[in-house]
Protein backbone atom coordinates (compact mmCIF):
# COMPACT_ATOMS: atom_id res chain seq x y z
CA UNK A 1 0.00 0.00 0.00
CA UNK A 2 1.49 3.89 -1.15
CA UNK A 3 3.21 5.10 1.99
CA UNK A 4 0.51 7.99 2.59
CA UNK A 5 -2.62 6.07 1.93
CA UNK A 6 -5.54 7.37 4.27
CA UNK A 7 -3.83 10.82 4.79
CA UNK A 8 -4.91 14.08 4.22
CA UNK A 9 -2.23 16.64 3.77
CA UNK A 10 -1.80 20.40 3.37
CA UNK A 11 0.72 21.56 0.91
CA UNK A 12 0.65 25.77 1.23
CA UNK A 13 2.52 27.49 -1.65
CA UNK A 14 1.77 24.69 -3.80
CA UNK A 15 1.03 26.29 -6.79
CA UNK A 16 4.81 26.19 -7.88
CA UNK A 17 8.01 24.88 -7.23
CA UNK A 18 8.86 23.20 -4.15
CA UNK A 19 5.11 22.38 -3.22
CA UNK A 20 3.90 21.49 -5.93
CA UNK A 21 6.62 18.96 -6.09
CA UNK A 22 5.71 17.82 -2.58
CA UNK A 23 2.13 17.53 -3.33
CA UNK A 24 2.84 15.77 -6.44
CA UNK A 25 4.71 13.49 -4.55
CA UNK A 26 2.31 12.98 -1.46
CA UNK A 27 -0.72 12.68 -3.68
CA UNK A 28 0.66 9.93 -6.00
CA UNK A 29 1.69 7.86 -2.57
CA UNK A 30 -1.75 8.17 -1.61
CA UNK A 31 -2.83 11.42 0.32
CA UNK A 32 -5.59 13.67 -0.35
CA UNK A 33 -3.98 16.82 -0.73
CA UNK A 34 -5.34 20.14 -0.11
CA UNK A 35 -3.26 22.60 -3.02
CA UNK A 36 -2.80 26.22 -2.32
CA UNK A 37 -1.44 29.58 -3.62
CA UNK A 38 -2.66 32.98 -5.27
CA UNK A 39 -2.26 32.29 -8.60
CA UNK A 40 -5.65 30.23 -9.62
CA UNK A 41 -4.04 29.57 -13.20
CA UNK A 42 -0.65 28.14 -11.95
CA UNK A 43 -2.64 25.74 -8.90
CA UNK A 44 -4.29 24.55 -12.04
CA UNK A 45 -1.31 23.55 -13.66
CA UNK A 46 -0.27 22.02 -10.16
CA UNK A 47 -3.52 19.94 -10.39
CA UNK A 48 -3.52 18.77 -14.01
CA UNK A 49 0.18 17.54 -12.83
CA UNK A 50 -1.33 15.12 -10.19
CA UNK A 51 -4.61 14.21 -12.17
CA UNK A 52 -1.69 13.26 -14.85
CA UNK A 53 0.22 11.16 -12.29
CA UNK A 54 -3.14 9.14 -12.22
CA UNK A 55 -4.42 10.54 -8.96
CA UNK A 56 -8.14 10.65 -8.92
CA UNK A 57 -9.71 13.99 -8.62
CA UNK A 58 -11.29 13.73 -5.61
CA UNK A 59 -8.62 13.42 -3.92
CA UNK A 60 -7.26 17.18 -5.04
CA UNK A 61 -8.61 20.40 -3.52
CA UNK A 62 -7.43 23.47 -5.19
CA UNK A 63 -7.88 26.37 -2.76
CA UNK A 64 -6.95 29.75 -4.31
CA UNK A 65 -6.10 31.79 -0.77
CA UNK A 66 -3.44 34.26 -0.01
CA UNK A 67 -1.14 32.41 3.05
CA UNK A 68 -1.01 36.08 4.93
CA UNK A 69 -4.42 36.77 5.12
CA UNK A 70 -6.77 35.21 8.21
CA UNK A 71 -9.60 34.59 5.58
CA UNK A 72 -7.30 32.66 3.14
CA UNK A 73 -6.21 30.62 6.17
CA UNK A 74 -9.30 30.12 7.26
CA UNK A 75 -10.95 29.01 3.93
CA UNK A 76 -7.60 25.84 3.67
CA UNK A 77 -8.26 24.79 6.53
CA UNK A 78 -12.15 24.53 6.38
CA UNK A 79 -12.44 23.20 3.29
CA UNK A 80 -10.02 20.84 3.80
CA UNK A 81 -11.97 19.69 6.59
CA UNK A 82 -15.46 19.94 4.34
CA UNK A 83 -14.18 17.75 1.61
CA UNK A 84 -11.67 15.07 3.26
CA UNK A 85 -12.98 15.14 6.69
CA UNK A 86 -9.66 15.04 8.87
CA UNK A 87 -6.33 16.32 8.34
CA UNK A 88 -2.91 14.63 8.74
CA UNK A 89 -0.49 16.57 7.24
CA UNK A 90 0.66 20.21 7.37
CA UNK A 91 3.25 21.50 4.69
CA UNK A 92 4.28 25.05 5.87
CA UNK A 93 6.31 25.75 2.41
CA UNK A 94 4.78 29.31 1.11
CA UNK A 95 7.40 31.90 1.10
CA UNK A 96 9.47 34.30 -0.93
CA UNK A 97 12.16 36.79 -0.55
CA UNK A 98 10.74 40.02 -2.53
CA UNK A 99 12.22 42.99 -2.59
CA UNK A 100 10.91 46.32 -0.89
CA UNK A 101 9.61 49.06 -3.43
CA UNK A 102 12.76 50.77 -4.32
CA UNK A 103 14.11 46.59 -5.38
CA UNK A 104 15.95 46.53 -2.24
CA UNK A 105 16.70 43.26 -0.35
CA UNK A 106 19.25 44.36 1.69
CA UNK A 107 19.88 46.24 5.28
CA UNK A 108 18.83 49.25 3.82
CA UNK A 109 14.84 47.80 2.24
CA UNK A 110 12.10 49.34 3.95
CA UNK A 111 10.64 48.71 7.39
CA UNK A 112 7.40 47.95 5.45
CA UNK A 113 9.36 45.14 3.57
CA UNK A 114 10.92 44.08 6.82
CA UNK A 115 6.98 43.30 8.02
CA UNK A 116 5.97 41.63 4.81
CA UNK A 117 8.83 39.12 4.72
CA UNK A 118 8.43 38.29 8.30
CA UNK A 119 4.17 37.99 7.99
CA UNK A 120 4.86 35.83 4.68
CA UNK A 121 7.82 33.63 6.02
CA UNK A 122 7.35 33.50 9.60
CA UNK A 123 3.61 34.73 10.95
CA UNK A 124 1.54 32.49 8.55
CA UNK A 125 3.34 29.90 9.48
CA UNK A 126 2.57 30.94 13.07
CA UNK A 127 -1.17 31.16 12.27
CA UNK A 128 -1.59 28.28 10.47
CA UNK A 129 0.27 26.29 12.95
CA UNK A 130 -2.00 27.47 15.49
CA UNK A 131 -5.41 26.90 13.18
CA UNK A 132 -4.07 23.71 12.43
CA UNK A 133 -3.09 21.95 15.44
CA UNK A 134 -6.72 21.02 17.32
CA UNK A 135 -7.22 19.09 13.68
CA UNK A 136 -3.86 17.86 13.84
CA UNK A 137 -3.94 16.59 17.28
CA UNK A 138 -7.20 14.48 16.44
CA UNK A 139 -4.61 12.57 13.93
CA UNK A 140 -1.21 12.53 15.75
CA UNK A 141 -0.08 14.60 12.79
CA UNK A 142 2.51 16.01 11.25
CA UNK A 143 4.13 19.47 10.50
CA UNK A 144 7.13 20.25 7.79
CA UNK A 145 8.09 23.88 7.96
CA UNK A 146 10.16 24.72 4.72
CA UNK A 147 13.05 27.19 5.95
CA UNK A 148 16.47 28.20 4.32
CA UNK A 149 20.13 27.66 4.28
CA UNK A 150 20.04 31.35 4.32
CA UNK A 151 18.65 30.88 8.25
CA UNK A 152 22.48 31.01 8.97
CA UNK A 153 24.60 30.23 10.70
CA UNK A 154 26.39 32.16 7.69
CA UNK A 155 25.55 35.79 6.62
CA UNK A 156 23.39 36.34 4.19
CA UNK A 157 23.33 40.17 3.59
CA UNK A 158 21.80 40.09 0.22
CA UNK A 159 18.42 38.95 1.44
CA UNK A 160 18.37 40.50 4.72
CA UNK A 161 14.77 40.18 6.28
CA UNK A 162 13.97 36.94 4.10
CA UNK A 163 16.99 35.70 5.86
CA UNK A 164 16.52 36.81 9.18
CA UNK A 165 12.67 35.61 9.34
CA UNK A 166 13.70 31.96 8.44
CA UNK A 167 15.95 31.89 11.31
CA UNK A 168 13.03 32.91 13.36
CA UNK A 169 10.92 30.15 11.87
CA UNK A 170 13.69 27.88 12.80
CA UNK A 171 13.69 28.75 16.05
CA UNK A 172 9.89 29.04 16.58
CA UNK A 173 9.90 25.04 15.10
CA UNK A 174 11.93 24.15 17.36
CA UNK A 175 9.83 25.48 20.19
CA UNK A 176 6.24 24.49 19.40
CA UNK A 177 7.60 21.10 18.64
CA UNK A 178 8.27 20.21 22.26
CA UNK A 179 4.63 22.23 23.00
CA UNK A 180 2.94 19.98 20.33
CA UNK A 181 4.61 16.67 20.34
CA UNK A 182 2.73 16.29 24.00
CA UNK A 183 0.02 16.47 22.10
CA UNK A 184 1.30 13.90 19.34
CA UNK A 185 1.69 16.39 16.98
CA UNK A 186 5.53 16.01 15.11
CA UNK A 187 7.12 19.66 14.07
CA UNK A 188 10.25 19.47 11.87
CA UNK A 189 12.22 21.46 9.36
CA UNK A 190 13.91 21.40 6.30
CA UNK A 191 16.02 24.01 5.07
CA UNK A 192 16.92 23.59 1.31
CA UNK A 193 19.72 25.06 -0.67
CA UNK A 194 19.63 26.53 -4.35
CA UNK A 195 17.14 24.94 -6.41
CA UNK A 196 15.53 25.98 -9.50
CA UNK A 197 12.24 27.33 -8.74
CA UNK A 198 10.31 30.84 -9.00
CA UNK A 199 11.98 31.82 -6.16
CA UNK A 200 13.96 33.81 -8.26
CA UNK A 201 12.26 35.55 -10.30
CA UNK A 202 10.68 36.71 -7.06
CA UNK A 203 13.46 37.66 -5.16
CA UNK A 204 15.18 38.96 -8.43
CA UNK A 205 13.10 40.00 -11.18
CA UNK A 206 14.69 37.17 -13.68
CA UNK A 207 12.67 35.71 -16.49
CA UNK A 208 12.36 32.00 -16.44
CA UNK A 209 15.22 31.29 -18.79
CA UNK A 210 17.03 33.86 -17.10
CA UNK A 211 16.24 32.28 -14.06
CA UNK A 212 17.34 28.71 -15.38
CA UNK A 213 20.54 30.09 -16.75
CA UNK A 214 21.29 31.18 -13.13
CA UNK A 215 20.51 28.14 -11.31
CA UNK A 216 22.70 25.94 -13.80
CA UNK A 217 25.66 28.49 -13.87
CA UNK A 218 25.75 28.03 -9.80
CA UNK A 219 25.53 24.30 -10.21
CA UNK A 220 29.09 24.09 -12.31
CA UNK A 221 30.70 25.98 -9.60
CA UNK A 222 31.47 23.52 -7.09
CA UNK A 223 32.79 26.24 -4.12
CA UNK A 224 28.55 27.12 -4.45
CA UNK A 225 27.25 24.10 -4.68
CA UNK A 226 29.73 20.97 -4.28
CA UNK A 227 27.33 18.27 -5.23
CA UNK A 228 27.84 19.62 -9.15
CA UNK A 229 24.34 20.24 -10.08
CA UNK A 230 21.55 23.30 -8.78
CA UNK A 231 18.95 21.16 -6.78
CA UNK A 232 15.14 20.41 -8.07
CA UNK A 233 12.25 20.42 -6.32
CA UNK A 234 11.87 17.04 -6.28
CA UNK A 235 15.07 16.81 -4.32
CA UNK A 236 13.54 18.66 -1.88
CA UNK A 237 9.91 17.17 -1.74
CA UNK A 238 11.57 13.59 -0.93
CA UNK A 239 13.04 15.07 2.37
CA UNK A 240 9.81 16.63 2.98
CA UNK A 241 7.77 13.56 2.76
CA UNK A 242 10.17 11.51 4.55
CA UNK A 243 9.60 13.92 7.44
CA UNK A 244 5.63 13.59 6.98
CA UNK A 245 5.81 9.77 6.90
CA UNK A 246 5.74 8.98 10.87
CA UNK A 247 7.00 5.27 9.83
CA UNK A 248 10.10 6.78 8.28
CA UNK A 249 10.84 9.64 10.85
CA UNK A 250 8.81 8.95 14.20
CA UNK A 251 11.41 9.53 16.37
CA UNK A 252 12.78 12.68 14.62
CA UNK A 253 11.11 15.87 16.81
CA UNK A 254 11.94 19.71 16.23
CA UNK A 255 15.16 18.78 13.79
CA UNK A 256 16.67 20.78 10.95
CA UNK A 257 17.29 18.78 7.72
CA UNK A 258 19.75 20.75 5.44
CA UNK A 259 19.29 19.86 1.36
CA UNK A 260 21.64 21.68 -0.31
CA UNK A 261 24.36 19.72 -1.90
CA UNK A 262 26.57 20.36 0.65
CA UNK A 263 26.76 24.56 -0.15
CA UNK A 264 26.72 25.41 3.54
CA UNK A 265 29.72 24.02 4.27
CA UNK A 266 31.76 25.46 1.92
CA UNK A 267 33.54 28.88 2.85
CA UNK A 268 34.47 31.36 0.62
CA UNK A 269 38.71 30.79 1.84
CA UNK A 270 38.34 27.22 0.15
CA UNK A 271 38.79 28.29 -2.40
CA UNK A 272 42.00 29.87 -2.22
CA UNK A 273 43.39 26.93 -0.42
CA UNK A 274 44.91 24.85 -4.28
CA UNK A 275 46.41 28.39 -5.01
CA UNK A 276 50.08 28.69 -4.21
CA UNK A 277 50.69 30.20 -1.49
CA UNK A 278 51.58 34.26 -2.08
CA UNK A 279 55.81 35.40 -2.04
CA UNK A 280 56.91 37.63 0.36
P1 LIG B 1 8.36 29.41 -5.85
O1 LIG B 1 8.40 30.88 -6.06
O2 LIG B 1 8.52 28.52 -7.01
O3 LIG B 1 7.05 29.01 -5.06
C1 LIG B 1 6.61 29.76 -3.97
C2 LIG B 1 5.19 29.33 -3.62
O4 LIG B 1 4.75 30.11 -2.49
C3 LIG B 1 4.24 29.57 -4.75
O5 LIG B 1 3.35 28.48 -4.87
C4 LIG B 1 3.51 30.83 -4.32
O6 LIG B 1 2.18 30.81 -4.80
C5 LIG B 1 3.50 30.68 -2.81
N1 LIG B 1 3.27 31.95 -2.15
C6 LIG B 1 4.11 33.02 -2.07
N2 LIG B 1 3.50 34.03 -1.43
C7 LIG B 1 2.26 33.60 -1.10
C8 LIG B 1 1.15 34.19 -0.45
N3 LIG B 1 1.17 35.43 0.02
N4 LIG B 1 0.03 33.45 -0.29
C9 LIG B 1 -0.03 32.18 -0.77
N5 LIG B 1 0.98 31.57 -1.39
C10 LIG B 1 2.11 32.28 -1.56
O7 LIG B 1 9.53 29.15 -4.79
P2 LIG B 1 10.04 27.81 -4.08
O8 LIG B 1 9.26 26.64 -4.49
O9 LIG B 1 11.49 27.79 -4.24
O10 LIG B 1 9.73 28.19 -2.55
C11 LIG B 1 9.17 27.27 -1.63
C12 LIG B 1 9.80 27.47 -0.27
O11 LIG B 1 11.18 27.10 -0.34
C13 LIG B 1 9.77 28.91 0.23
O12 LIG B 1 9.43 28.92 1.59
C14 LIG B 1 11.20 29.38 0.03
O13 LIG B 1 11.54 30.39 0.94
C15 LIG B 1 11.96 28.09 0.28
N6 LIG B 1 13.32 28.06 -0.27
C16 LIG B 1 13.55 28.09 -1.63
C17 LIG B 1 14.84 28.05 -2.11
C18 LIG B 1 15.16 28.05 -3.56
O14 LIG B 1 16.34 28.19 -3.94
N7 LIG B 1 14.20 27.88 -4.44
C19 LIG B 1 16.00 28.00 -1.21
C20 LIG B 1 15.65 27.95 0.19
C21 LIG B 1 14.36 27.99 0.62
P3 LIG B 1 1.41 32.04 -5.54
O15 LIG B 1 2.45 32.85 -6.24
O16 LIG B 1 0.45 31.34 -6.42
O17 LIG B 1 0.74 32.76 -4.43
Amino acid sequence: MPRFTGKVAIVTGSSNGIGRATALLLASQGAKVTITGRDAERLEETKQAILKAGVPEANINPVVADITSSEGQDLIISSTRKNFKKMNILINNAGANIPDASGKTRSNASIENLQKMFQLNLQSVVEMTQKARPHLAKTRGEIVNISSIGAGPSAQPQSVYYSTAKAALDQYSRCVAIDLISEGIRVNVVQPGLVSTGFSTAARGLSADDSEKFYNSMGEKPHCIPAGYCGQPEHIASVIAFLADRKASEYIVGQTIVADGGTSLVLGMHTEFGKPAPKN
